[in-house]
């Protein structure tokens, strides 16, 4: 711990970011994989089009799709711009939690919840599902990494609190405005991140959302009633709230006196 400590940060710092780029690529498994119910260990990678494997020099985090100019190796059908999107967002989020939370618990904790938000994002995104492999694991480890974090009685409190609210909000709207997927995520959610950060998330992922679905009705694109996966606007609050939820907390507190 004495010699990493005595690294420099912007090599610690892109460390993270290209062990980020590589659980970017697990995340892309995840992502093609869990709404399909495959195993995400066997087999290892193969092309979606042709099913042949893909060689690992290929599987390379972002070079392996720029080496191949975006093309299967073996059949040449395109391969999604998602993928290494993922994988970019994912390494750069990695080096914002290191610079974020330093050599830290925090920082172990946020290395497998804030990838596991991505994958959560695109799955809705794709499928409108948060599927439960994800999020009931996700409550136990929210209790977990929750009570190490804030205690367990704000864990505890959030835990009701994000999932109830959402519960009473899918129970009064007849299971139209809410999927169950969403009621799981803000229980596990509310549990890691305690009560004040998941009354943040709630209402921030209510404006974001409202900001991307507010024009599209505007312009009739979208129906009032038609469906728009919540899941990528309640991801992108808890990044929020994971990065700047307490001084977004603090500015609110303080403004009222
Ligand atoms: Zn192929």
């Amino acid at each position: 711990m004495e010699f990493i400590n005595s690294l420099p940060t912007w090599l610690l710092t892109t460390y993270f970011f290209i062990f980020g780029l590589a659980v970017g690529s697990f995340c892309n498994v995840c992502i093609y994989r869990l709404p399909r119910e495959e195993s995400i260990v066997f087999p290892s990678s193969y092309c979606v089009a042709c099913q042949n494997p893909i060689a690992w020099r290929d599987n390379v985090p972002l070079l392996g799709y720029l080496t191949l100019l975006g093309k299967c190796r073996n059949c040449s059908s395109r391969i999604s711009i998602i993928y290494p999107i993922v994988e970019l967002i994912t390494g750069i989020l990695l080096a914002g939690v290191y610079l974020k939370f330093g050599l830290s618990w925090e920082t172990m904790i946020f290395s497998i919840v804030v990838p596991t938000l991505v994958v959560i994002t695109i799955i809705d995104w794709k499928h409108q599902i948060i599927p439960d492999v994800i999020t009931l694991p996700g409550i136990l480890f929210g209790f977990a990494a929750g009570s190490y974090m804030n205690g367990l009685l704000p864990s505890l409190i959030g835990f009701i609190i994000g999932g109830g609210l959402f519960y009473l909000i899918a129970v009064f709207s007849g299971g139209k405005g809410m999927g169950g997927g969403d009621i799981k995520y803000m229980a596990a959610v509310g549990a890691l991140l305690a009560w004040k950060n998941t009354l943040l998330i709630i209402f921030s992922g209510s404006l974001l959302g409202t900001i991307y679905g507010l024009p599209l009705i505007l312009l009739g694109k979208k129906g009032r009633k038609s469906k728009v996966p919540f899941g990528p606007f309640l991801a992108g609050a808890t990044l929020i709230a994971i990065f700047s939820g307490d001084q977004i907390i603090w500015l609110y507190l303080n403004s009222m006196t």
